[in-house]
């Protein structure tokens, strides 16, 4: 049986092994080797370093899975937001609030208020008649009743991007939990 010569990759002692063997357990250090053999070269390498070397390799590929999940994850959300987004007069969009929807809808309900009392006082000092009485103070009561509809559906877009900026994080998270 032909013998190899090697060292001991753990502790330098010198080994002697068969050439068919694949793993040998070191006499000085007891250290199990792994005998790689490479075309130019044949060396020993600690099994515990190997398993070492495996377990840090799996915890990178576990770190590029959850990477991958969490942009997945934000690119979705990206996504999800820019279509919850309301826009405001000048085109830009911007996160819907229940303050700035409430705010909105009593700014326009003021307005239709005074509007229509003004458009009241007016039309009946002015002594018009018919059509002109009724028409000014109506557009007051559209202005009330718009101003309510707005705030309201504002506020439930507020309300749903609140939820589902929730249900981001929540799986933001678990993501990076598991
Ligand atoms: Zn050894």
């Amino acid at each position: 049986m032909e013998l190899e010569r090697l060292v001991c990759n753990s502790c330098g002692a010198p080994l002697e092994v068969p050439s068919s063997a694949k793993f040998v357990t070191c006499s000085h250090c007891s250290g199990v080797l792994q005998i790689r053999r490479t075309e130019s070269a044949i060396y020993t390498e600690l099994l515990a370093d190997i398993a070492e070397k495996t377990e840090e390799l799996s915890e990178r590929i576990d770190d590029l899975a959850t990477n991958s999940e969490l942009n997945a994850i934000d690119n979705q959300w990206q996504i999800e937001r820019e279509s919850l987004m309301v826009h405001n007069k000048h085109g830009k969009s911007q996160i819907p609030t229940r303050g700035s929807s409430m705010a909105a809808g009593i700014i326009v309900t003021i307005f239709g208020c005074i509007w229509t009392v003004m458009a009241i006082n007016i039309t009946s000092s002015s002594g018009s008649v018919g059509a002109a009485k009724g028409v000014f103070p109506a557009f007051g009561i559209l202005f009330i009743l718009f101003g309510i509809y707005n705030s309201i559906s504002n506020f439930k877009k507020a309300e749903k991007y609140e939820r589902a900026e929730r249900r981001y994080r929540q799986r933001r998270s678990e993501a990076k939990r598991s």
